[in-house]
């Protein structure tokens, strides 16, 4: 059992890179198109393009965890736990408390959080000298790149 909230505790953590790493060569690479929503200053109503790919991660989420429980994997199952509260926990913090999409500005009552939202809205500058996870790979760099702001 603890092997097993191990690997759910490692899932979720390699989530942090590897979402900081297609968020860098991929969203802002050639699915640029589709993220830029993203990195508008205002939203047009409610969702924005970029939600899709929060579906997608979910789908993806979901069939790690089904693909476990079917096939009888614990092991895959703890991973998809990972992933999944992963992708729960982005969504609730990046877009409900960060971007200001659920009433959740309580949230910035502690120091984690707010540091959470400005290392993130330093992203939204555009210095690709950002790091561009959310929740520990996330820091303002001490050198940033001249023309950071979008
Ligand atoms: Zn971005
Ligand atoms: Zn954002």
């Amino acid at each position: 059992m603890l092997l097993l909230v191990l690997i759910a505790i490692a899932a979720f953590i390699l989530m942090e890179f590897w979402a900081a790493f297609i968020h860098r060569t991929v969203y802002h690479g050639v699915l640029w198109s589709i993220h830029r929503s993203h990195h508008r200053a205002r939203r047009k109503g409610f969702f924005e393009r970029n939600d899709v790919f929060v579906l997608a991660h979910a789908a993806a989420a979901m069939g790690v965890l089904v693909a476990g429980l079917t096939f009888d994997l614990p092991a895959l199952t703890a991973a998809g736990a990972g992933i999944t509260a992963y992708g729960i926990l982005y969504a609730v913090v990046h877009d409900g408390f960060i971007h200001g999409r659920l009433p959740l500005s309580w949230l910035g009552r502690w120091r984690f959080f707010r540091s959470l939202r400005d290392e993130h809205l330093y992203h939204h500058t555009g210095d690709i000298n950002a790091h561009f996870g959310l929740f520990f790979w996330n820091r303002v760099p001490s050198h940033p790149a001249k023309g950071a702001s979008e």
